[in-house]
């Protein structure tokens, strides 16, 4: 490996990994590793990237914040990048608002607990869902009717091909229904390493989601005062639907829900009176829930060995313990394949595979 004569390239060499185990990195537990294996904890380090790549000989390069959103299915050839770039930074206040700044490696729920101790609202309804704010933008992660998007200020980023930093705003983002410029045109080329949120002084409760509401209600809550209190109902929906990473390994819903044209919707309804359809910006389509086509066909619960479809929530796809990444993507296709088969609706996978 060539010698490079900075005292921080150094340091951040000395904690390359090489053979490294992924397993408690990605939270549907799949037992392969990298080739190399670093952790980076700033933007000074981060800046260094270029050398360390040319050192290992230009490796294909994987970022992971809480791989909470993988499903890795071999060995990574190159290296991981552990973004770990922590710190929480006040950039503006007013009467109304509050921007404040966060390491891409601080952890999402953690990011959401502080807002709401500041005695901020706007990203609520978004507790408890696992990973890092650095990955957040990516998907523009959204839970019971919020997305980042609705409270994004700016984030800053590493540009693998100029080797600069640049900074994007929400236009810049494009963000779309769990899609952003970082997921399509964007992939691959950048790190993300601190994202800037607008929150509010102002509590407007989003409560439209059935589960929330039905939750409020049985705690006497008609209009919640405090954001809070939606997050304490969120965190209560969550941790009785959805299966613990810790526990059973998943990467949430495997797939987004498709929005499909009404007419498709109409004939749909007319074998299957109950099918849920929810609207759209485009009144010409609807959004269905895939988890409930899914379970309408028939797998939710299906278990096959050490992989299958949860038994509470069609949606998301388990390993219970030895599973592999590549059994998964099968089973995903062949969910895939029966979904179009018997609805003729095509349903994409959220997670990222590599
Ligand atoms: P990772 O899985 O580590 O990475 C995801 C993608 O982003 C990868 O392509 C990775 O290369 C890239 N990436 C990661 N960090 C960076 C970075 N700093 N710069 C550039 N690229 C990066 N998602 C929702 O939207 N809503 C939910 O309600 C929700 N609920 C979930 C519930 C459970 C139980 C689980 C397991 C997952 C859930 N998810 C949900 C999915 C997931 O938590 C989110 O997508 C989350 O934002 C992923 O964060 P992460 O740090 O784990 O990303
Ligand atoms: P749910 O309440 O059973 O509803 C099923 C789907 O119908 C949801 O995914 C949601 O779409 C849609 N929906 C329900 N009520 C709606 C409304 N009032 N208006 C518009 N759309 C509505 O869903 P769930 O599985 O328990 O999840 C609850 C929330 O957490 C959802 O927002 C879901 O996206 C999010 N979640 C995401 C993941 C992930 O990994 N991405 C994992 C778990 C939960 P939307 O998904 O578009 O909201």
């Amino acid at each position: 490996m060539p010698q490079i004569q900075t005292t921080s390239y150094n340091q951040v060499i000395q904690n390359l990994k090489e053979n490294y185990p992924l397993d408690s990195l990605n939270t549907f537990g799949i037992s392969v590793s990298a080739r190399y294996f670093l952790e980076l904890n700033s933007q000074e380090e981060l800046a260094l990237l270029p050398e360390i790549l040319f050192a290992l000989g230009n490796p294909k390069l994987l970022v992971l914040g809480g791989g909470s959103n993988v499903l890795l299915t071999q060995d990574w050839e190159g290296l991981v990048l552990k973004n770990a770039i922590r710190g929480v930074e006040k950039e503006f206040e007013n009467a109304e608002e509050v921007i404040f700044s966060f390491g891409a490696g601080e952890e999402w729920h953690q990011v959401v607990m502080f807002t709401l101790a500041e005695g901020l609202s706007g990203i609520e309804n978004l507790a408890l869902i696992p990973g890092s704010i650095g990955a957040a933008p990516m998907q523009n992660i959204g839970a019971y009717g919020v997305e980042i998007k609705d409270v994004f200020h700016s984030l800053t980023a590493f540009d693998l091909e100029t080797e600069k930093f640049v900074e994007f705003d929400s236009e810049a983002c494009a963000f779309g229904y769990r899609e952003s410029y970082f997921k399509r045109e964007g992939k691959n080329r950048f790190i993300i390493c601190s994202v800037a949120l607008r929150l509010s002084k102002k509590f407007i409760p989003h409560v439209a989601y059935g589960a929330i509401k039905d939750t409020l209600a049985q705690k006497g809550i008609s209009v919640p005062e405090k954001p809070i209190q939606v997050a304490e109902a969120v965190i209560e929906i969550r941790q009785s639907k959805l299966p613990d990473p810790k526990v059973i390994g998943n990467a949430g819903s495997f797939f987004k829900n498709p929005e499909i044209p009404l007419s498709l919707y109409e004939s749909l309804k007319a074998v299957y009176s109950e099918i849920p359809h929810y609207a759209v910006a485009n009144p010409e389509m609807v959004k269905v829930p895939a988890g409930w086509l899914i379970e309408k066909a028939g797998w939710k619960g299906f278990r096959d060995g050490e992989i299958g479809v949860h038994a509470k929530q069609a949606l998301v796809l388990v390993n219970y313990g030895k599973g592999s990444g590549e059994e998964l993507w099968n089973l995903a296709l062949k969910i895939q394949a029966d979904i179009f088969e018997k609805f003729g609706i095509e349903i994409i996978p959220e997670v990222n595979k590599f």
